[in-house]
Parts: C-alpha cells; sequence; structure tokens
C-alpha cells in the first residue's frame, strides 16, 4: 500500500502507547501500576463542569470563531495579564484543541521545509515529531555536563543561518527542572537579536514547588509583543488536571495569529465551543483548586523522592516543577527502552524510555498518580532491580519471588 514516507516515517507516541498497553493489561485484571502517564488524578473542577454543562443544555452546539471563543479569549488575556503581568490583546490570543495542536499550528505557521528548531534535551516526545511533519529539521542540544540544564553556549553553537526557531519548556517535562532567571534572560535577548523565534512551552509553568516561580520570558524583553518573537504555549490540562477538555491555547503576535487562524479554520475550523466553555469556568473559577493539586504534586514528588533514594545506583534530580522526575537507571541498564519493558514484564509497572526524550539510560517517572501508586510503583521496581532488596514480593494478591538477580 502506497503511503507518505514523511507521515509514516512519525513514531508513535510512546506515552499514548505505553497507557493503550496499560489498559489492556488492566483490563485483563493485572494489577498494573501507571507511573508513565502525565495526568493527575484530581476531578474536574466544578466550575468548569457546571460551564460546559450550561453550554450544553442550552442546545446550541456549532461551530464558533476559529480562534476561540470570545469570552474564552478574554479570561485568556486576564490569566495572561495575572501571571505574566503582561497585557495582551484578543488579536493575539488564539484557542485550539490542546497545546499539543497549538504547538504543531505554531511550528505549522513558522517554517518553510529545511528550516531548523532547536529542541533542548532532555525534551517533550512531541517536539521533534512535530517538526519533521512540517518538513523541519529539529536540532538536539544536550547538555554535555550530563546536567539536565542547557547551556547558552552549547545553544549558540547550534544556531545556524537555517534556524528559524527555539522551544523551550520550562518546568520541563520530562526532567522537572525549572530553567534559571539567568538562562531564561539570555536566551530572550539572543533569541531577539538573532531574530528567531521563541516558543516557550509554558503548560506546567504554575506546577512549581518550595516556593519557587518559573521566570516567563516577558520579563526580560523590552520590545512590544508586535515586535517580539516571543511565543507563549499555554493550557488548561496540566493547570487544573482537565487533560481531557482538549483546550490549550498561544499568545503571539498579531501577524503570526492571523496566520494560525486561517491554518485552524481550515483544518479542525475550530475547538468545540462546549469544551471551551469548560476552560472558561476553569479559568474564571476558584483558584484554589489549582494550588490544591500543586500541593498534592509536589507531597506526591516528596515521597517519589524518598522511595528513590533507597536505591543503591539510582541518581535523580529533584524536580522543581511538573510531576515528573527522570533518574538515571544506567548502574541497571544502559538501554532504557530494554529496561522499561522489562519493568511492565516482571514488575507490572509503566514507565517511559529516557530514549524518547532524548535522555538514553534513563527513565521518566510519573507521579501525577495517587500516593499509593507512587510507594508501591518504586517498590516495584526496586524490588525488580535491586539485588539488596527482600526477593519476594506481593503484586495484587500473588506473592512473586524474584529469581533473575
Ligand atoms: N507540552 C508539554 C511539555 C506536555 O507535557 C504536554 C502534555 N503531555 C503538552 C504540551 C500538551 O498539552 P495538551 O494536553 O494541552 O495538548
Amino acid at each position: 500500500m502506497s503511503v507518505s514516507e514523511l507521515a509514516s516515517a512519525i513514531v508513535e507516541s510512546p506515552t499514548l502507547r505505553l497507557n493503550e498497553e496499560a489498559r489492556l493489561l488492566r483490563e485483563r485484571g493485572e494489577p498494573v501500576i501507571h507511573l508513565g502517564i502525565g495526568e493527575p488524578k484530581n476531578k474536574t473542577p466544578i466550575q468548569a463542569i457546571l460551564s460546559s454543562a450550561a453550554r450544553l443544555s442550552q442546545g446550541d452546539v456549532k461551530y464558533c470563531p476559529s480562534d476561540g471563543l470570545p469570552s474564552l479569549k478574554k479570561a485568556i488575556i486576564r490569566y495572561t495579564e495575572e501571571a505574566y503581568d503582561k497585557v495582551v490583546a484578543p488579536e493575539n490570543v488564539i484557542v485550539s484543541s490542546g497545546a499539543k495542536q497549538a504547538l504543531f499550528n505554531i511550528l505549522y505557521t513558522i517554517l518553510n521545509p529545511q528550516d531548523e528548531v532547536v529542541i533542548l534535551a532532555p525534551y517533550w516526545v512531541s517536539y521533534p515529531e512535530m517538526v519533521k511533519m512540517v518538513y523541519g529539521v529539529p536540532v538536539i542540544v544536550t547538555p554535555e555536563d550530563g546536567s539536565f540544564h542547557p547551556r547558552m553556549a552549547d545553544i549558540e553553537r547550534a544556531v545556524s543561518s537555517a534556524t528559524k526557531a527555539i522551544i523551550v519548556n520550562s518546568p520541563n517535562n520530562p526532567s522537572g527542572i525549572v530553567y534559571t532567571e539567568e538562562f531564561i534572560a539570555q536566551i530572550v535577548a539572543f533569541c531577539e537579536r538573532r531574530k528567531i523565534y521563541l516558543i516557550m512551552d509554558d503548560i506546567y509553568h504554575k506546577l512549581v514547588f518550595d516556593g519557587r516561580v518559573a521566570p516567563p520570558c516577558y520579563r526580560f524583553t523590552t520590545k512590544d509583543i508586535e515586535d517580539s518573537r516571543l511565543i507563549v504555549v499555554n493550557g488548561i490540562a496540566k493547570l487544573y488536571g482537565m487533560t481531557g477538555f482538549r483546550i490549550g491555547w498561544c499568545v503571539a503576535p498579531r501577524k503570526i495569529v492571523t496566520i494560525i487562524n486561517n491554518v485552524q479554520a481550515q483544518t479542525t475550523s475550530c475547538a468545540s465551543p462546549v469544551m471551551q466553555a469548560g476552560a472558561e469556568g476553569a479559568l474564571l473559577g476558584l483558584q484554589s483548586v489549582v494550588e490544591a493539586l500543586r500541593l498534592t504534586i509536589q507531597n506526591n514528588r516528596d515521597i517519589a523522592m524518598r522511595e528513590l533514594s533507597s536505591f543503591n545506583g539510582v541518581k535523580t534530580y529533584k524536580p522543581d516543577g511538573t510531576f515528573y522526575c527522570l533518574p538515571d537507571f544506567r548502574a541497571y541498564s544502559s538501554n532504557s527502552v530494554d529496561l522499561s519493558n522489562f519493568l511492565l514484564k516482571k514488575a507490572l509497572v509503566v514507565t517511559v524510555p529516557g530514549r524518547e526524550f532524548g535522555m538514553e539510560g534513563h527513565l521518566r517517572l510519573s507521579f501525577a498518580g495517587t500516593v499509593k501508586d507512587v510507594t508501591e510503583g518504586i517498590a516495584r521496581i526496586k524490588w525488580a532491580l535491586d539485588p539488596t532488596s527482600p526477593n519476594d514480593i506481593y503484586i495484587g494478591d500473588k506473592r512473586l519471588i524474584r529469581d533473575w538477580l
């Protein structure tokens, strides 16, 4: 069967594949623990439910403006002002079906074939694939010092005359690191000087721990938004745990938003107004839900760190934000795909191989689930790998004996 070479070269989303594998195992009655998933367990905030339900019960679910419901855009403008101290116009905002679609539309809008996009490792799995989908070339920059923090000197070396954009995701999926203020200031100045778009994926920017703040790019520009190269992506998925609503947005210069709007109008018309109403409800509702979620996740982070610290040989960076950590498992295996498959088979724990994020030898563990998931999941990993741990364990009601170490 003849299919597009480009489309068939796009790799499957590893996280969605693992979700499906876990679902199938659970369906078979297997007591799987999912440390792969990037979504918290909280219920949808009530204001979001009521707002969506009200829209639905009017029975008026039709196409809406392709850049988003005006009332939601107003709420996003308010959010942008409150979160970033940045006043933007409705023409600077476009709502999409998730931050994922917002990012794809941005890349489609700014790239010509063969244009390069600098991506900082460890990176979110979808960036390189999205760049390839629009005939661009991903250029990966990996910190040479083995840390998770990019260095300006490495980025400058990777930038060429073909570089159109740099994608920055801080707090970072998968490492949980928050980039320093100094770095954000430097990269804003660099992009403005070199006329390169700086795409800030800020989807986790409120999910930070220990009183930290993720430094926003807007703080370091003196340019008017229309002359700047800054594009900021956000959404409700991580902020309110509303992953299934599929609402995200971007804030960008008008010229960019106008083109994204045409792209969106010709592809999806608009994001569902029922879900947009839910996003509006969440943004205008009680914001204590965000803080409650943040505290739950911070507590889970602490538990994950405590459990991981009992491992011989596993090195872990303590996350400053997000609900992921990326421990270094090279003491046990340098092949993260094999290790992840092994852990699923032997210990029924889902993890995501670091290779998918440009960090071989590591595993991404999510602590977005329950405390029980986090403690039991890490205990199972320890049992499967660490010869100093007891060699039997209960998984569900089965007592398993480790006979491979
Ligand atoms: N960016 C990053 C870094 C993410 O981790 C995710 C979700 N895993 C997204 C964007 C996509 O968010 P959404 O669900 O709003 O499409």
